[in-house]
């Protein structure tokens, strides 16, 4: 819990930061935004992580000193593992000889290392990073300031998410006292891609299509429209979302083929429509409203499967929604 990680910090001189595979815009800025804290306290801190930054991301302070590395061989006082669901997430060697520092906002971590901290009531780590921030006595500088509201704006979707709340919204001002400029960084993250990305999205979204409901939306990314469209890591960022900008979806899959015959899948939903154990069920993870896994097989068998399972979502959200306005009793008697 955070008054166990505020005494740690305070007694430990020299810590590793680490976060998931395909880092994004929490696990880059949250990992950022602690190391800045923890070296305006006196400590040393090193980031390190086995994938590329994202482009839009490397603008980030501190984002060039990120160390890219499969494993970790000095003792550090501490590593700290930002928004990962188990200790192999960041595929990093090493890790388990550590001292390890779980900070995650996920409710499905698995609480893998000494000490945990899990607030799975926070939009972003990001926001956790500014609690502890707080809690360390130490001053919101800009560079600290701008990595947690980049964390903050890539997890709720520019504070569209349901996960955005009123302590998100107060970070974020006390973020933007702090030096952070919104406009600017909302520039870089969503204005700054290739043109190889609106390649990829206009063969991505040709791909669509809707069950017979309406309510569930399927989108596909084979690997020859990745190569058709030159595109790079990051620039298929947000298609997800595309389909529940209509009224009607409520769920979508959106399936990327990482070689023949397996794909990274991303699951995104609406309100009540709860995709995280869907994505558990097939060995992955997330938050109710976004998650993902890795499945195996055949891909038109995988798509109808994950599609009539997010039909079954929307079913038990609507189901429950029915109960909280007509008691089970009156249901039965109609
Ligand atoms: P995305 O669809 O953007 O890759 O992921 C959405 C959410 O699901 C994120 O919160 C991410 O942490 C989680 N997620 C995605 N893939 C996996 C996975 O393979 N395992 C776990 N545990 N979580 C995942
Ligand atoms: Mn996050």
């Amino acid at each position: 819990m955070l008054s166990q990680v505020v005494e740690l910090i305070e007694s430990k001189s020299h810590f590793g930061i680490t976060t998931h595979v395909r880092p994004d815009g929490d696990g880059i800025g949250s990992s950022l935004g602690l190391y800045w804290l923890l070296r305006s306290l006196g400590k040393t801190a090193e980031v390190f992580v086995k994938d590329d930054i994202p482009r839009a991301y490397l603008r980030l302070p501190g984002a060039q000193d990120i160390k890219r590395v499969q494993r970790v061989d000095r003792e550090f006082d501490a590593v700290f593992v930002i928004e990962c669901s188990d200790l192999d997430r960041p595929e990093i060697h090493g890790l388990e000889a550590q001292f390890i520092v779980n900070i995650d906002h996920h409710a499905t971590s698995q609480h893998f290392g000494n000490l945990n901290w899990i607030d799975a009531t926070a939009s972003a780590v990001g926001e956790m990073i500014y609690n502890l921030c707080k809690a360390t006595g130490g001053k919101v500088t800009k560079e600290i300031a701008e990595c947690i509201y980049l964390a903050l704006i890539t997890d709720t979707g520019s504070f569209h998410f349901p996960n955005t709340t009123d302590r998100t919204l107060k970070v974020a001002s006390e973020l933007v006292k702090a030096g952070v400029r919104p406009a600017e960084i909302s520039q870089t993250v969503y204005n700054s891609y290739p043109w190889s990305r609106i390649e990829l999205m206009r063969r991505v979204l040709s791909s669509v299509k809707r069950d017979a409901t309406g309510k569930v939306a399927a989108l596909r990314q084979t690997l020859e429209m990745k190569l058709e469209s030159g595109s790079i890591d990051g620039d298929n960022n947000g298609f997800v979302n595309i389909p529940l900008t209509a009224e009607d979806v409520l769920a979508v899959v959106y399936m990327r083929e990482v070689r023949s015959g397996l794909f990274r899948v991303s699951l995104r939903s609406k309100g009540d429509v709860d995709v995280s154990s869907i994505a558990e069920s097939h060995g992955g993870g997330g938050h109710k409203n976004a998650a993902g896994c890795r499945v195996e097989g055949d891909w038109d068998d995988l798509e109808s499967r994950l599609m009539s399972e997010l039909s079954e979502a929307v079913l038990r959200a609507e189901r429950a929604l029915e109960d909280t306005i007509t008691p089970d009793i009156d249901r039965t008697a109609a």
